[in-house]
């Protein structure tokens, strides 16, 4: 079955009544404990997730990796997971399927992976972020670094959470932005607030969006031993009443994987793995104790530490610059 919106809603009945894990993992979402917290005029929230422990203490280190069967592949798959079929510009040899995650942050939360087992790479591939915003109108995209979060590093997937979940969606219009670019169809800006190094591309082109995101791309800095610079891309289709829908696409520039609370030991170790989802205002803790514990200084100090500094923040823009 092809992926639109009918079949996306069957997919997701059929999914919660036919699949036991999935079902109940759902249906204990409904449940979990949430608090909310600000931090410099940023509004949080924090989720208690205990089933989301296999993502946030996912070893994704290469040797780890190369032995486990990968979840992603057709083949490894539970026999009760069913996807719906994307083909993206064409590429029907290796189209994208969408399947309901198993392990829900989300109300509703999807990961859309491609058929072929294929490393975790966006350059060439972020046109398909755009298309799939586009064909999913209820849902926020999102794509995790393979070393920010993702916890298949060996195949590419994209993961999608309904609208009005995550709290930058709603806040992104309050807070201050330096421009970088303006076009007839695009603006191109740096976000400032709690999150340093966040780059903005609103744009009612698509092409226009993906020629600016690959050329952004090519001037971040890629770490030794990396594949590709350090990011987690939020993107999403917004459409107001009288006007041409517009793609907002958010580019969080990260200097580290995991932050020194992840890897302290005694009261001030916190298990929270920061990915797109943290970074999109819900941050996720699967250990009860973290829960409670984490307040406004430990949220400022995790996306101090993750995220770019302030001054390579601005060589990169002065470098976007001079690509745009
Ligand atoms: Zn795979």
């Amino acid at each position: 079955m092809i992926l639109n919106t009918h079949n996306l809603a069957v997919l997701f009945d059929e999914q919660l009544n036919s699949w036991e894990q999935a079902g109940s993992n759902y249906e204990a979402l409904a449940k979990v404990l949430v608090k909310e917290i600000t931090v410099d005029g940023f509004p949080f929230k924090v989720q208690f997730n205990p089933a989301r422990i296999v993502s946030s203490a996912a070893k994704v280190d290469a040797k780890s990796i190369s032995e486990r069967k990968c979840f992603l592949c057709k083949e490894n798959r539970p026999a009760v997971q069913k996807g719906l079929e994307y083909i993206n510009n064409g590429n029907s040899e290796n189209p994208y399927t969408v399947l309901i995650n198993p392990f829900p942050i989300f109300p509703k939360h999807l990961t859309i992976p491609l058929l072929d087992h294929t490393l975790q790479l966006i350059s060439g591939r972020f046109d398909a972020m755009l298309n799939l915003a586009k064909e999913l109108p209820g849902y926020t995209l999102f794509y995790n670094g393979p070393k920010c979060g993702a916890s298949a590093p060996d195949h590419f997937h994209f993961q999608a959470g309904n609208k009005g979940f995550l709290t930058i969606e709603s806040e992104l219009k309050n807070m201050e932005r330096d421009q970088i670019l303006h076009t007839n169809n695009t603006d191109v800006s740096l976000v400032k607030g709690i999150f340093s190094g966040l780059i903005l591309i609103d744009s009612s082109s698509p092409e226009e969006s993906n020629e600016i995101f690959e050329k952004i791309l090519s001037v971040l800095p890629v770490k030794e031993q990396e594949a590709e610079p350090m990011v987690n891309i939020l993107c999403w289709h917004e459409i107001s009443e009288g006007e041409q829908g517009r793609f907002i696409t958010l580019i969080y520039l990260r200097d580290k994987h995991r932050p020194s609370h992840y890897f302290a030991q005694g009261d001030s170790n916190i298990l929270l793995s920061p990915a797109a989802v943290d970074l999109g205002g819900v941050l996720i803790t699967p250990l009860e104790k973290d829960f409670h514990k984490i307040s406004e200084r430990e949220i400022k100090e995790i996306m101090d530490e993750i995220l770019i500094s302030e001054s390579d923040t601005k060589a990169i823009v002065n470098k976007i610059k001079t690509v745009l």
